[in-house]
């Protein structure tokens, strides 16, 4: 069992034009570099490192950097972007308004791809999936999916011991949407990372935070049922049977020093907080 779980997304010198908008996603290969050797040499395997999105460029990159460690890493795959045959939404909202500069749907001025990705996952709709294609059409999706090729095309091809996790198919926010809908998102997921003989035990919500992303209804659902541990983003909600805390990792720490004080903070964070849950008994 591990004391700590880390979340990176991207690893790469030369991010796509779909990743430029979004803060902390992208890091480059040097530098992760340095976080994983600082986090081997002084906290050995008590740091389970994960990665989200499954992102190309960081699932070829990765090995080569982690060497065996590779088999210690879990990736959060979303089935509806393996293969490159659609584009993240939030990607297409950002895209649209700063770089087409079609006009939003909201009463500002201020339109920053930092607000679009917050507002974006609040306001997350069927509706609002509908208007981005509505606007944009699929096949245009399509064609910047196939020419950028950031994301995996198929975890068969990969090979190395790693695991797999659960991360739904299109990447919602699942306080807004359906029950059922809920099920499908997870069953597709599921559907996808079990070829070839690699069934899961690991889920975690897509974008993460309780409350914000995800409620306890969801942990009551049977979709989940099946998998041992359910990861949130940040403390809270791992009061909660089979939830473990996750914590991003900024990818502007440039220093060894960064990267430890930031370990020893998260590890404080996560010990005393289970101590304070036993407790207590939530
Ligand atoms: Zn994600």
């Amino acid at each position: 069992m591990f004391d700590l779980c880390l979340l990176y997304h991207e690893i790469s010198d030369d991010p796509s034009i779909l990743l430029s908008g979004f803060g902390n996603i992208t890091i480059d290969p040097t530098t992760f570099a340095m976080h994983m050797k600082v986090i081997k040499e002084k906290y050995g395997d008590r740091i389970l490192i994960t990665f989200d999105d499954g992102y190309k460029s960081a699932s070829e990159l990765a090995p080569n950097i982690l060497g065996d460690d590779i088999k210690n890493t879990i990736w959060f795959i979303n089935s509806s972007l393996a293969g490159n045959k659609d584009v993240f939404w939030l990607s297409k909202l950002i895209w649209l308004y700063v770089d087409k500069k079609l006009k939003p749907p909201m009463r500002t001025n201020i339109i920053s791809a930092t607000y679009l990705d917050a507002w974006g996952k609040m306001h997350y709709s069927n509706g609002l999936m509908c208007w981005i294609d509505s606007v944009s059409m699929k096949e245009y999706w399509k064609g910047i999916a196939k020419r950028e090729q950031i994301y995996v095309n198929s975890i068969h091809d990969i090979n190395d011991g790693r695991l797999f996790g659960i991360h739904t198919a299109t990447h919602p926010n699942c306080n807004n949407i359906s029950y059922d809908t809920f099920g499908v998102e997870v069953a597709l997921c599921d559907k996808f990372v079990a070829v070839e003989n690699k069934a899961t035990q690991f889920f975690a919500f897509p974008f993460g935070e309780f409350g914000k992303h995800w409620g306890v209804s969801h942990l009551q659902h049977e979709a989940l049922s099946a998998y041992s541990i359910i990861f949130t983003v940040g403390l809270a909600g791992s009061e909660f049977n089979k939830v473990f805390p996750r914590f991003e990792v900024p990818t502007d720490i440039m220093t060894e020093s960064g990267v430890i004080s930031f370990v020893e903070d998260c590890l404080w964070k996560t010990h005393y907080y289970s101590q304070l849950t036993k407790e207590h008994s939530f």
